[in-house]
This record gives C-alpha cells, sequence and structure tokens, in this order.
C-alpha cells in the first residue's frame, strides 16, 4: 500500500499527538503513526495540573490529584510538602494516550495502527516504511516527519543516530487508587542516581545500572515495608516479591551533548525519542506535550531550523540547571540528604515547587532557585 500525506507524525504517545494535533488545528494533513493502540507505557501518570489548561486537555480524564508530596530520604528523614498554585494530576497512560490521539484525530488527522520500520528517504521529501499487525508492508511520503517513538526509538536509529541515553527503571501498577500522596524514597542501594517512588497508581524504583534492578527493587520494597506486597505485588515463601507484575523500561537521561532535535530540514524530533525529560525529578509527560507542539509549529511557520532554537531558548537552562543538582546531588546519600534538607528552607521549598508545577513561569523563578541553591549549598 502507498499512501501520502504532508506530514507524517511516528509514534502516537504524548509527543507525538499533541504535535498530530497541533498540525490538524491548521488543516495540514497529517499522519499518525502509532505501533500499538491499545499500548500502556509503564508511567507513575504524573502530570503537573496546569500542563491541562494550556493543552487543552480535558480534565476527567484525572483519576485523582495529589496535594502534598512526601520526599524520604537515605537516613529515612521525611519532608511533606503541600503543593499550593497547583497540584499533580494522575492520568492512566493507556487512557490519556489514546484521548490524546482520539482528538488529534477529531481534528482531522489520519490515524494508522502500524509499525515504523526504516526511512526509505530523508530528503527532500521523507520516504518511510511501515508494517502494518497483519504483516501488509506500506510506504509513506511526507514533505516532513516529527519523530515521537519514544525513548527505544526505531527511528532515531534508522538514522544512524546513537540511541538515547537513559537509566533503568522498574515498575508495577496498580489497579485501582492506592494513595492520595507521591511518595519519593531516596537511597543509593535500592535506586542510585535515581528514586524510588510510590504514586497513587505506580511503584517501582530507577537506577543508573540495568543489571541489578530487580534486587534494587526487592530492596525497595523491604525499606517501604511490603507495602507494595499489598498493591498486587506478592509476598514469596522467601519473603520476597513476585515479580509478575513488574516491567521493566528506560528512561531518557538528557544530556546537552546527545540533544537531538533536528536531523535535517525535514526530520525533526519530540518526547523522549529527542531525550527530553527533566534530569533530577524525571519528568518527561509535559516535555513531550511541549516539544510535539514547538515542532509541529515549527512546521506549520515553515520554519523548522528555528525548531532547536526556540526549544532551548524556551528551556535549556532549566535542563541544564537540573542537570547540574542531578549530577552534584544525587551523586551519594550524604548528598541527597543535603538536597532534601535545602528543601526544608521554606523559600527554597516554594520557589521548587513553582518551578515544577508552573513551567510557563519566567527566568526570574529559575533564578532564584539557583542564586538560593547556590547560596546554601555549602
Ligand atoms: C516507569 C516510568 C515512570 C514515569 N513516570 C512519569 C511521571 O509520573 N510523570 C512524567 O511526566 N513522566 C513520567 N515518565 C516519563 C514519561 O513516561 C515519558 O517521558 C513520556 O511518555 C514521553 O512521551 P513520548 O510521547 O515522547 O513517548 P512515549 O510515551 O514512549 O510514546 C511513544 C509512542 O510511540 C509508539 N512507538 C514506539 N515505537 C514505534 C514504532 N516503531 N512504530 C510506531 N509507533 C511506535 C509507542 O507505542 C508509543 O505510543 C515515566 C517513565 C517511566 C518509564
Amino acid at each position: 500500500m502507498r499512501l501520502s500525506s504532508d506530514v507524517m507524525v511516528i509514534g502516537g504517545g504524548p509527543a507525538g499527538a499533541i504535535a498530530a494535533r497541533t498540525l490538524a488545528e491548521h488543516r495540514i494533513d497529517t499522519v499518525l503513526i502509532e505501533r500499538k493502540l491499545d499500548n500502556s507505557k509503564p508511567c507513575g501518570g504524573g502530570i503537573p495540573s496546569p500542563a491541562f489548561k494550556e493543552f487543552m486537555i480535558p480534565l476527567d480524564i484525572v483519576k485523582t490529584q495529589v496535594h502534598s508530596i512526601e520526599i524520604i530520604s537515605p537516613s529515612q528523614k521525611r519532608l511533606s510538602i503541600t503543593l499550593r498554585g497547583g497540584t499533580i494530576s494522575i492520568v492512566k497512560r493507556s487512557e490519556f494516550d489514546s484521548l490524546l490521539r482520539r482528538e488529534a484525530v477529531s481534528k482531522g488527522t489520519r490515524l494508522i495502527e502500524a509499525e515504523f520500520v526504516s526511512f526509505l528517504e530523508t530528503s527532500p521529501s521523507v520516504k518511510v516504511l511501515l508494517r502494518r499487525d497483519d504483516g501488509e508492508p506500506v510506504e509513506l511520503t511526507s514533505r516532513y516527519a516529527i519523530v515521537s517513538d519514544g525513548v527505544n526509538s526505531r527511528a532515531r536509529v534508522s538514522l544512524g543516530l546513537k540511541p538515547v541515553n537513559s537509566v533503568f527503571t522498574l515498575s508495577t501498577r496498580f489497579s485501582e487508587i492506592k494513595s492520595n500522596k507521591c511518595e519519593f524514597w531516596f537511597g543509593s542501594e535500592h535506586a542510585p542516581g535515581f528514586y524510588s517512588w510510590v504514586f497513587p497508581l505506580s511503584a517501582g524504583t530507577g537506577s543508573l545500572e540495568a543489571n541489578n534492578i530487580k534486587n534494587r527493587f526487592y530492596l525497595f520494597c523491604e525499606r517501604q515495608g511490603f507495602k507494595l506486597c499489598d498493591m498486587g505485588v506478592h509476598s514469596t515463601a522467601e519473603g520476597l516479591c513476585n515479580l509478575r507484575d513488574l516491567r521493566g523500561y528506560r528512561i531518557p537521561l538528557w544530556s546537552l551533548r546527545n540533544l537531538v532535535l533536528q536531523y535535517n530540514s525535514s526530520i525533526l524530533f519530540a518526547g523522549d525519542a529527542a531525550g527530553l525529560v527533566m534530569p533530577l525529578t524525571f519528568e518527561g509527560i509535559y516535555y513531550a506535550m511541549a516539544s510535539g507542539k514547538q515542532a509541529a509549529e515549527a512546521i506549520i511557520e515553515k520554519k523548522t531550523s528555528e525548531y532547536k532554537k526556540l526549544w532551548k531558548e524556551r528551556y535549556l537552562r532549566r535542563f541544564s540547571f537540573m542537570k547540574f543538582l542531578w549530577r552534584y546531588f544525587l551523586r551519594n546519600d550524604r548528598a541527597v540528604e543535603r538536597l532534601i534538607d535545602l528543601h526544608r528552607i521554606p523559600e527554597v521549598q516554594e520557589v521548587a515547587m513553582e518551578l515544577w508545577l508552573r513551567k510557563s513561569v519566567d527566568k526570574k523563578s529559575l533564578n532564584s532557585y539557583v542564586k538560593l541553591l547556590l547560596k546554601v549549598k555549602e
């Protein structure tokens, strides 16, 4: 089968669906390619509530609103923070992604369920080979392509680019809401360079190394008091947890050196396929949607060469600073204790929460966070 469109969007997660919706809203003929329409990505599903207004996403998709977070330090000191100026909205990813794709379709996007296989041509137009579930090959030709097929991006590799740098996670999801908080557990035994988490609909652990991740998850269960065993991960005779419900998945570790937003004037990257997850917090849904929208707007305005510049103008300082904090404070447990203690200071806490919940805040907030942290760091 042969198809053509003005723009193809490869991957129908948050980045791709928002990109396709934005293009279709401007009457641009768009094909959105998703390999699995009932895909359910392992994810905490936590999104800062202001994002729903910014991207005009109906609120009834939200399962619960989280009003407070709890941070547990390696030495078991707890820091509870009541969120002000927003909440963390928890969504079920399968439902959320389907909703975003339906919205894109309602604006005129053509959605096809097929797997991207390879690029056949990359310039001046883009031709790709896709394969449908029934095995039928499809050739699609477009003027532009947005690559948004996630952290394991096959499209990126097909262009001869390095895979996205990443950290590893192992997590489980709950079928019903188990908690009304988001808990972040720090400790190098179970989450070196990352954290373990218990969110209303999921729990898991992350690590810089993939090989020992199951044991790290067990260690986290133990530390957490086996509460996870009540949550669908069952205790065995040995006192360990049953791994039946656990899923491993990678999360991009952003770096400026490895940042790929554009291949040529026809092919742009968005979301995890571009590595756009915020270091330290490892929040990616907002930045996936934001980059999908920016990439689409660059195509609408026929200024694809401006996309990288615009992304950098808006986000580079934030990503670079968070990467610095990640490298400095998540290097060992002593440094993590210090970071958490710093966030007991009301001024630091306030500006950190503002930056996390409200992405549209101006440079002033980022500057004051930087200044406060650097002032009290030593
Ligand atoms: C365990 C875990 C917990 C997380 N928790 C949070 C959280 O609470 N909050 C947060 O903000 N972020 C979280 N993240 C990060 C977040 O999930 C990602 O940053 C976000 O999903 C990126 O969106 P995306 O659209 O770029 O990619 P994805 O969501 O990965 O979407 C890519 C899409 O492309 C499709 N695809 C892949 N390959 C192909 C192919 N060859 N052909 C066609 N289609 C293809 C996939 O099926 C998928 O639908 C978490 C990540 C993990 C792993």
